[in-house]
């Protein structure tokens, strides 16, 4: 469903990826790994053109982008906004709308962007909630509530757009240590569904139970990749051996 080619992003003369290849397929989740600063983030957001690579291609579903020949100006942004509707991004910190409740902040996007009818925008709203958990707290405001639970109307929100393929940027990091099963749990229950997500993770043993792939990334390129247990149990790679020595 998802197809990345050969992507390449500097920052000045920093080369933060330098011809990645990642390949998504439906119903599947993919886990990212690696240390601090090899890429991940900017991988991720390569894949939504939050971030715009240098060169390489990214394909959701039968949109396609080819960023060494995007062309300038409102063409280019349109292409890139073509390709981020195809997909849900859930933050380190979840940036909901502070002035909005609960439900204000699910049905923004549907109703404003994808002019979906208010009411049937209000009913799925309501349906997500309950998915994460949240039902009951529709009017509630996101300073009234834990982080965690911020995370999870986060997470509820991306789902609110129907996207295909739902991109997390380590979205347990910013939380304190206690709250980060609930999201998590959230995530594998969206993976159990069938949902086809990419996840950036510095928690190890989520990314072994819960995706079917792990990439890990290193210096701007893909190392290691495989099924998620064979990649975390039993790396091939002397560089991924190493990084899960220091963090497992
Ligand atoms: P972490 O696990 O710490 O979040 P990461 O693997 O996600 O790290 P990135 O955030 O993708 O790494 O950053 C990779 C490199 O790119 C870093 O050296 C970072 O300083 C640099 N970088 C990222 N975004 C920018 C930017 N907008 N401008 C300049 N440099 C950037």
């Amino acid at each position: 469903l998802l197809q990345a080619s050969g992507l390449r992003k500097t920052f000045g003369d920093n080369v933060v990826l330098d011809g990645v290849d990642l390949d998504v397929p439906e119903g599947t989740t993919t886990a990212i790994i690696g240390p601090s600063g090899s890429g991940k983030t900017t991988l991720l957001r390569s894949l939504n053109a939050l971030t715009v690579p240098d060169a390489g291609t990214v394909s959701i579903g039968d949109v396609s982008v080819d960023f060494g020949s995007l062309p300038r100006g409102k063409e280019g942004r349109r292409a890139c906004e073509r390709l981020r509707a195809q997909s849900g991004m859930v933050f380190q910190s979840h940036e909901l709308f502070p002035h909005r409740t609960v439900l204000g902040n699910l049905v923004e996007g549907p109703v404003q962007v994808q002019g979906e009818d208010p009411d049937e925008a209000a009913a799925r709203a309501r349906a997500l909630l309950e998915q994460v958990g949240l039902a009951g707290r529709e009017d509630a405001y996101p300073s009234q509530l834990s982080g965690g639970q911020q995370q999870r109307v986060g997470i509820a929100r991306a789902l609110a757009l129907r996207p295909r393929v739902v991109l997390l940027d380590e979205p347990t990091s910013a939380l304190d240590p206690e709250l980060v099963g609930e999201v998590l749990a959230v995530v594998r229950d969206l993976a159990s569904q069938g949902w086809t997500m990419v996840v950036v993770t510095h928690e190890i043993r989520f990314a072994a139970d819960v995706a079917d792939t792990v990439v890990f990334v290193d210096g701007g390129h893909v190392v290691e990749r495989g099924p998620a247990r064979d990649v975390v149990d039993a790396p091939q790679h002397e560089r991924t051996q190493r990084f899960l020595e220091r963090v497992l």
